[in-house]
């Protein structure tokens, strides 16, 4: 399967280093200081939101069966055939609001300046050349992993490996080894 940007959430610091690079990468200068200066204001397309003592920089998913395409009249929500993502054709939308409607994510946002849909597009100016999307390569806990699923399910399970053998291996260990001891699997 294609890669998407998944997230670790419980390494959010809420930075919002994310939104800044998402905002740089779709300004016309790709360059922070520039871009400050640039009207209309590049906007970001992922927003990093709360829930308790929990962050989370919410984007769209890039859903394989999705929601905002099947909703839009105009076929301006559409698949990018070489990068896999879900973008808008800002040429076809006509600012009908559907996507927004009916996506479960809030991954679509609109652009009150050009009254058009804006989405995540997964970088194409990066990702096509083998880079991370801009929010991937600016977080500094890397909360954020530009994966397929599969990539994603191995780096949990080497995260709870990790937990299980590393800092609490040996409390764990001497646990196990207690338990079986009682159970008269091991003689003491
Ligand atoms: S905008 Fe929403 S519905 Fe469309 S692909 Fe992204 S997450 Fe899925
Ligand atoms: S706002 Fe634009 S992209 Fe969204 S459903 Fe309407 S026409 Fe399609």
């Amino acid at each position: 399967m294609e890669k998407i940007i998944f997230t670790f959430i419980e390494r959010c610091v809420a930075c919002k280093g994310c939104e800044i690079a998402c905002a740089v990468e779709h300004s016309q200068a790709k360059n922070l200081f520039a871009a400050i200066h640039e009207t209309p204001p590049p906007r970001s397309r992922v927003k990093v939101g709360s829930a308790g003592a929990y962050t989370y920089p919410a984007r769209c998913q890039h859903c394989r069966e999705a929601a905002c395409i099947a909703a839009c009249p105009m076929g301006a929500m559409t698949r990018n055939p070489t990068t896999d993502a879900v973008f808008v054709d800002g040429d076809k939308c006509i600012g009908c609001w559907m996507c927004v409607t009916v996506c479960p994510f809030g991954g679509v946002s609109a652009d009150p300046v050009g009254h058009k849909a804006q989405k995540c597009d997964l970088c194409p100016d990066r990702t096509t050349q083998g880079g991370d999307p801009a929010c991937v390569a600016a977080c500094p806990t890397r909360a954020l992993w530009f994966a397929t699923p599969e990539q994603m399910a191995a780096l949990r399970r080497d995260e709870t490996t990790r937990a299980v053998v590393g800092d609490v291996g040996p409390q764990v260990a001497a646990s196990i080894s207690l338990w079986r001891t009682l159970k008269g699997e091991v003689s003491a």
